[in-house]
């Protein structure tokens, strides 16, 4: 089954608890400024996810998703 990991950029602050959080070593903290100001996390290895959700259930700005590909469209 394939997922799909989503970071909405623009929720993100930055904190860095997903990538502290996540046991694979996927997420990074971006060189990038977002359109808030905040440097965004962002999958920089994301052959190595797992799909966990970890990063999901800590994220405190709800801006990881984690979805089944092939079901974007179910609603
Ligand atoms: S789903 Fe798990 S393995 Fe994938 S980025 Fe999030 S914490 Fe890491
Ligand atoms: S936990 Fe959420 S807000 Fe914090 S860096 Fe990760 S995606 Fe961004």
């Amino acid at each position: 089954m394939a997922f799909k990991h989503i970071i909405d950029v623009d929720r993100c602050k930055g904190c860095g608890l997903c990538v502290v959080i996540c046991p694979k070593n996927v997420l990074e903290i971006s060189d990038k400024v977002n359109s808030k100001g905040y440097f965004p996390a962002y999958q920089a290895r994301p052959e190595d996810c797992i799909y966990c959700t970890k990063c999901c259930i800590m994220c405190p700005d709800v801006a990881i998703t984690i979805i089944e590909e092939g079901k974007e469209s179910a609603a």
